[in-house]
């Protein structure tokens, strides 16, 4: 896919931290790589770079691949904006980045069903079922595309999960969703402000900070050198740990 300009909308022009929908998703995951991954100015990915998080990540990359393969879509061609297409009746991909200045969000949606103006998000998923996160990442992405949504249309929000069954979940997004993704970017915001311990989880084992982190929370005094592997008691110690920066 080419690079493209990012299609920056909605009123005036955000100057607060900006927030991905990989921001979120991460965050759910680890709080001090979020914060680390700002304030380095690395994209996440980078920290966890090693053969198994690749192996994952390129799967993960193939099956999107196969499934848009697969699929009828317009692609937003060089020169030509997003907000030429959005009467039509068409599944569009876009490899612009669109970062919404009302609410400080950004992101690239897999697909868009633009269903003339109503503006579906539909993300593609390597797992089985829908999970909450895949629900928030719709939500988020449904926020992102609200200023380029036409309003007089006012569609019911949801969204659409292509799992790796084949099947194509529907998502009705509720006022609870938003509340829970609000709650969230802010959060993401407060993280990138103020800072996050590293806290021991299961995602430590394939991160490469894992070394620093082990350090830091010795240091602190929370835990042995000979702890890390997380087994029995380590593990017992990290959850206490996570828990208390939830
Ligand atoms: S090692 Fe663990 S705590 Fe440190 S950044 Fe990685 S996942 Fe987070």
């Amino acid at each position: 896919m080419q690079n493209l300009p990012a299609v920056d909308i909605g009123k005036n022009r955000w100057q607060g931290i900006w927030v991905s929908k990989s921001d979120l998703v991460e965050f759910l995951r680890c709080k001090y790589r979020v914060y680390l991954a700002y304030i380095r100015g690395i994209p996440i990915g980078e920290l966890k770079d090693n053969e198994a998080v690749r192996a994952i990540i390129e799967r993960g990359r193939q099956f999107e691949s196969s499934v848009i393969s697969q699929m009828p879509f317009e692609e937003v061609e060089e020169g030509e904006r997003v907000e030429s297409l959005l009467s039509e009746e068409i599944i569009l991909r876009t490899p612009q980045l669109i970062r919404n200045h009302e609410l400080g969000l950004q992101g690239i949606p897999d697909l868009i069903s633009v269903a003339k103006g109503k503006l579906y998000p539909i993300e593609i998923k390597l797992h089985k079922e829908v999970r909450w996160s895949d629900e928030l990442e719709l939500a988020f992405y449904w926020e992102l595309l609200e200023p380029l949504r036409k309003r007089k249309l006012k569609p019911k929000p949801k969204g659409y999960i292509l799992l790796n069954t084949g099947e194509i979940a529907e998502v009705s997004l509720t006022n609870y969703h938003f509340q829970s993704l609000s709650a969230l970017v802010e959060q993401v915001r407060e993280v990138k402000t103020s800072g996050a311990e590293p806290a021991i989880s299961s995602e430590c084992k394939l991160c490469t900070l894992r070394d620093e982190c082990h350090r830091l929370v010795f240091d602190r005094g929370g835990l042995s050198p000979h702890s890390w592997n997380c087994t029995g008691k380590a593990r017992a110690a990290g959850e206490l740990r996570h828990n208390q920066y939830k």
